[in-house]
């Protein structure tokens, strides 16, 4: 069955680019398609934040730009400037949805709202400006004519005629949630550019692997750093490091530590990166030194592992003593100058290991997509083919953790659709939109 939507705006994906791409060309009076693979709608934002939802990071947007890469963070600016992270929180709260900013900056909504609640909150702003939603519509291919769009073929079968098209297809981590970088491979076979995908925000595999007790342990506010190893096995440069929370898994680490390195080392061969974690970042090695010293003077009965206890969980006191080739009965009284600088050195920069992998599937984000230099960013136009518009993951964007992914996707939506409306206004009519309201979803 072939549709005729040549007056409209059809939108690829009902993730977060895509459903705001979609509200705002409606709103604009244009009638506008929605198509998502899934049986729902903003599968992947269900899952953010751990079903919290960080939604977007506060303060100007000119300090959450400068949080991307520099390339990224130009692209971006029209955009983040349009549609910014106040703009999304009063969607939210026009639906009588709270918000709270941590002390770290990431928004959230109020409990007992979650993501959810989120993607309610875009449904009820998707029916009310009329968008039509065709849910397990996975479209297979993009056709074009004359250098333009001409409409997409589903895997039904059916055929959608359109002269407007917003690709907002996403990634490819987290397969389940409908990302399998589909996107990709139709902007590719329309001639444009990809920057090579690689894992972000991602966990690290480890070599060797962490003994099973470990997994579930968490470190609060260390330093993980990331580096190459050289031939000889000493460690190398430093790619990247970040602080905050760490957590072992049964396979290596997580956490918003290891999800921030992350980038970098699959940027480089990861087998040849290791980690070490300094687990007291507020502390210079000497006062650390210093303080273990004094411990000793004042405790020289108490065992050292009593000082240990206070800096690092019970589970790794033991390791921690082992690496630093330190007796864990020893008391203070005989602990050497040597021990206590070896069990410093190990608390300022203990080696967990080489990574063995960074898989690019189980990443928050994927880092590269469509090369930015072939999209306009106050449009998100393609510069490749005619009425076509990209936003979102499938663009070569990948932020930091603390709600910038979204906003991102937030922010390139919105302009995507505000463009594509524009670009068919004239030729819509309003009473397609009233029946779009009327009946919001088909299919
Ligand atoms: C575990 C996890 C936690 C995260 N937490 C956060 C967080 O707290 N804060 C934050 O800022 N970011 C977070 N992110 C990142 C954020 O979710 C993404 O950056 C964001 O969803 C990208 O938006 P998007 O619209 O481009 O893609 P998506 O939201 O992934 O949407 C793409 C949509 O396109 C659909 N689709 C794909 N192919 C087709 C096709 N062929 N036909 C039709 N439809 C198709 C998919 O089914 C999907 O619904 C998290 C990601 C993950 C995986």
């Amino acid at each position: 069955m072939t549709t005729d939507w040549t007056r409209g705006v059809v939108v690829v994906g009902g993730g977060a680019a895509g459903m705001i791409a979609a509200h705002t060309a409606a709103m604009r009076g244009v009638p506008t398609l929605l198509l998502e693979k899934k049986n729902r709608l903003g599968t992947k934002i269900l899952i953010s934040g751990g079903g919290k939802c960080n939604v977007a990071h506060a303060g100007p947007m000119e300090e959450v730009r400068a949080r991307f890469r520099p390339n990224e963070a130009r692209f971006l600016q029209p955009s983040f400037y349009r549609f910014t992270n106040d703009d999304f929180i009063r969607m939210l709260s026009n639906k009588g949805m709270e918000t709270y900013t941590r002390p770290d900056g990431r928004i959230f909504p109020v409990a007992p709202a979650d993501a959810k609640d989120v993607v309610s909150v875009l449904e009820a702003h998707l029916s009310e400006a009329g968008v039509r939603i065709r849910l397990e519509a996975a479209v297979t291919e993009i056709e074009t004519t004359g250098g333009g769009v001409s409409g997409v073929l589903l895997a039904s079968g059916d055929r959608i005629e359109t002269r407007c098209l917003i690709v907002a297809a996403g990634g490819s981590s987290y397969p389940a949630t409908g990302t399998t970088g589909d996107g990709w491979r139709w902007l590719e076979a329309l001639g444009h550019h990809l920057v090579p995908l690689r894992a972000a925000l991602a966990p690290l595999y480890l070599e060797p692997t962490p003994p099973a007790e470990w997994s579930g342990v968490a470190l609060r506010d260390c330093l993980l750093r990331a580096r190459r190893i050289n031939a000889d096995n000493t460690p190398g440069k430093e790619l990247m490091r970040w602080r905050g929370d760490l957590l072992w898994t049964h396979k290596g680490l997580s956490g918003p530590t290891a999800l921030g390195v992350s980038r970098e080392v699959a940027e480089t061969i990861p087998e040849q990166s290791g980690v070490e974690v300094d687990l007291l970042p507020g502390e210079p090695f000497e006062a650390l030194r210093e303080r273990l010293l004094e411990q000793t003077k004042a405790f020289p009965r108490r065992s050292v592992a009593d000082f240990i206890e206070q800096i690092v969980p019970n589970r790794l006191v033991k390791p921690v003593f082992d690496t630093a080739q330190v007796e864990p009965t020893v008391k203070g009284a005989y602990l050497g100058a040597k021990e206590r600088s070896r069990l410093v050195q190990t608390l300022k920069g203990w080696s967990l290991g080489r990574v063995r992998h960074v898989p690019l599937e189980r990443g928050e984000v994927v880092a590269g997509g469509v090369t930015l230099s072939e999209v306009d960013p106050r449009t998100m136009r393609s510069q490749r083919v005619r009425g076509l518009y990209l936003c979102g993951e499938v663009l070569d964007i990948a932020g930091p953790v603390g709600g910038y992914n979204l906003q991102a996707a937030w922010s390139t939506g919105f302009v995507a659709g505000e463009a594509a409306a524009k670009e068919q206004e004239g030729s819509a009519s309003s009473p397609d939109k009233t029946a779009g309201f009327a009946s919001s979803r088909f299919g």
